[in-house]
This record gives C-alpha cells, structure tokens and sequence, in this order.
C-alpha cells in the first residue's frame, strides 16, 4: 500500500475528464480507438483481479477446501510454523495461478498488440517466474508470523503485527533499488551516456537549492523490453534516486526530458518518498485494525458453516486475507486520491523549476505529456469515476490543461514553490 516509488507515469493513468471543447491532448483517430481499447481491457482486468481473489477466498471457504489444504500441510510437517508456510505457499500460488499470471498474460497479450511492449514471451515469462518467487519469499514469512502472533495474542495481533511492519517497510523501501529492481531491470549511471543531459539537470537541481548528485541520476534500459517513456524516484537515505528510461532518455526533446526530470526532483525535494511511507504506516494500521474486526465478525457468522472456531487456526488465515483484500478494495480510492495529489504538486514543481532555464516550460510541459500519451496510449477522455476510483497519477488530459494555463510568472501571480526572481 505504500508508495515506495513515485513514478512520472503509472502503467494506465488519469485525472479529471475535460471540459472545454478543445482537448489539449489528443490522439489520431486510430490510436484514440486503441486507447479505449486498452483502457477497457486493463480495467475490466483490474476489477477481475480484486473481485476474482473475493471469490476465490470465499470459494476456499464456502467448500472447506482450506481445511483440504490445512489436513495437507500437516501430513508434510508436525511443526506449526512449517504448516503454516506450506499451508500459505497454496494459497499464495492459488492466487498467482487462477488470477494474477492469467491477467497479467492477457494485459502482456493487449500491450504487444498496441506496440507498447517488445518483450518476448519467454522474457516475460521469466519475469513473472521472479515476481512470483519474490512474492513467495516476501509473503510467507509474513503470514507464518501473523499466524504466531494470532495464536499468542488474538485480541492485539494486529497491533503488534502494525508494529513489526514498520522496519519491515522501511527496509523494502531502502533496499527496493538495489536489490529488488535490479532483478527486473539493467541500470548504470545516466552520466555515462548522457552527460551533457546531467549538466542540463544540475543547472535544475541548482535551482532547487538542494543536492542531487549525478551519482543518484540513474538510466534503465526499458527499450528492451517496451516503447512506453518513463522516469521516477525510488529508495530511501541511502539509495534515493532518479531513474530515467533509456526510451525517455534517447527519444524525446531535451527541453521535455529536463520538465520530466524536475517533476522527479519535485518527488525528491518535496519528500514524497517519506510522506509516502508516512501514510503508507498510518494507512497500514487503519487496515490492519478494520481487518481484524471484518475477520472476526465474519466468523462469528459463517464460522460453523466453514467449521472454523478461531483465526488462529490455519484457515482462518484465508478469513483474515479476504476481510483485507475487501478493505483494500474499497480502500483503493482513497490511497489514489493522495497519489495523485502528490504527483499533481510534482507537476507544479517540475514547471516552476524549469523556469528561465528552457524556453517554454508552459510548452515543454505539454509537449512532453503528449508524448508520454501516445507512448501509453492514455484514453484522452476517461470516465471521471475510473478516475477517482483506480488512478494514481491525473490523467494526461486534465495534466495537460493545468500546465497549458499555468504561468505563475505572469505579472499578479505567485510560484508555489520558488520565490519570484529579484531580477
Ligand atoms: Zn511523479
């Protein structure tokens, strides 16, 4: 739930729909029918994938399949801790098989079609390969330790497991850069192939009155696997950065390059990364407390009928996985209105510090969400409540109308974040 990376865009992206006759961003008729394709079928996935696990877990229930499965762990151990984790990895993999590797195959299939993504099959498939076993190394432990702490204090589990998620979040945020990302993706240092790009950026980064060095300007190679433009910040102390897509890198205008670069340096000055985490501590313990009594109250109604006396028991681990996937359901738009809010002050930021250092940041603005729409192919008018309910970033439309009209500079206006030059 936490927000360990504040990218440029989101895989499918939005905002408020437009409402004036003359869109700023726009797209050739064929590829505006595409777009609406796209955005169809990532939704209609979307959706599939949250509800399909609802199902899933009830199903589990509903027909004592998880006490099948319990039975089965402890025929493999007599230990409770080795239960718990075989009984986990079923229910982990159930999840990946029927729902998770399924959709993301038809998203792989849709994004292919569009152009968007080159990644060959067997590439992806070994991403997914991965992606799973990193899921599997994440969640096991920590389902085998909630089931621990159920068992040793039902009442206050929750506390003590929102307790013991802080230094667990904080430590995949540090190390999600250098050990996590680098399994899906080569990285070198932007300056290596792009040096007079970095000159350009320091000249931003001086206007900011804070540090980043080249040291933290990172380049990914995306065009291996995809045509879509991107940039974004990532990590904590230590490892914080800014990494810019090989694709953003090598195909647009610089003057776009170094907009997309102070939208990440706002990330970075504005503290983002450490507001994210905030609220992603502070949201972790509303759901966790919502969870526990959603579990509890489910199974004191349907408790005989799936023939589970307490959320100790193994089974009761799938009560207390479909009470969160519930909340994280109807949780989704509260944690994307903060992320587009944020990445909304970016925008503002990025404009702002490029000021007096390219010729048209109004323009360099605009131009470079356009490109970044055709790149993704983002829907120009999406339903104002696909975008309240499922987007992180504003939509490209209602992004570009901001930066078309925003000119604090003019004579009467005030920069949100830069005091207005003396000279
Ligand atoms: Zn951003």
């Amino acid at each position: 739930m936490w927000m360990a990376t504040m990218a440029l865009v989101s895989a499918r992206q939005a905002g408020a729909a437009p409402t004036h006759a003359q869109p700023i961003y726009k797209l050739a008729s064929g590829q505006a029918a595409l777009a609406r394709h796209l955005e169809h079928v990532q939704l209609g996935l979307h959706f599939s994938v949250e509800f399909g696990a609802v199902a899933l877990l009830a199903l589990l229930l509903e027909t004592r399949l998880a006490g099948w499965m319990t039975q089965a762990a402890g025929r493999v151990s007599r230990r409770a801790w080795m239960q718990t984790a075989i009984f986990s990895v079923e229910v982990l993999l159930l999840l990946e098989c029927c729902l998770l590797l399924p959709a993301g195959a038809v998203s792989h299939q849709a994004l292919l079609r569009a152009g968007i993504s080159i990644q060959s099959w067997p590439s992806w498939m070994r991403d997914q390969g991965m992606g799973t076993l990193l899921m599997l190394a994440v969640g096991t432990p920590i389902l085998v330790f909630a089931r621990w702490l159920l068992a040793r204090s039902p009442q206050r589990a929750w506390l003590w497991f929102w307790l013991a998620s802080i230094p667990v979040i904080l430590t995949g945020t540090l190390v999600l850069p250098e050990i996590v990302e680098p399994i899906f993706n080569h990285f070198e240092p932007l300056a290596a192939t792009h040096p007079e790009l970095v000159r350009q950026f320091e000249r931003v980064v001086a206007r900011t009155g804070t540090e980043i060095p080249p040291e933290r300007m990172f380049l990914m190679r995306a065009s291996v696997k995809g045509n879509g433009l991107n940039a974004y910040v990532s990590g904590i102390g230590p490892t914080k950065r800014i990494v810019v897509w090989d694709t953003t890198a090598d195909r647009m205008p610089q003057d776009e390059i170094l907009f997309i670069l102070a939208h990440e340096s706002g990330h970075y000055v504005l503290h983002h990364l450490a507001w994210g985490i905030g609220m992603g501590i502070a949201g972790t313990l509303a759901l966790l407390g919502l969870t526990m009594g959603l579990a509890q109250g489910m199974l004191r109604l349907r408790g005989v009928r799936w023939e589970i006396g307490s959320l100790a028991e193994l089974p009761g681990l799938v009560v207390v996985l479909l009470a969160l996937v519930m909340l994280e359901i109807v949780s989704e738009p509260i944690g994307n209105t903060i992320s587009r809010t944020i990445e909304h002050q970016a925008d503002v930021y990025g404009q702002e510090a490029i000021h007096g250092i390219v010729a048209d940041p109004q323009q360099s603005a605009v131009k470079a969400f356009q490109q970044l729409g055709e790149a993704w192919l983002e829907e120009p008018n999406p339903n104002p409540l696909v975008v309240f309910w499922t987007y992180d970033h504003p939509s490209v439309q209602s992004r570009s109308e901001f930066a078309v009209h925003y000119d604090p500079w003019l004579s009467g206006g005030h920069p949100r974040y830069f005091p207005i030059p003396s000279e």
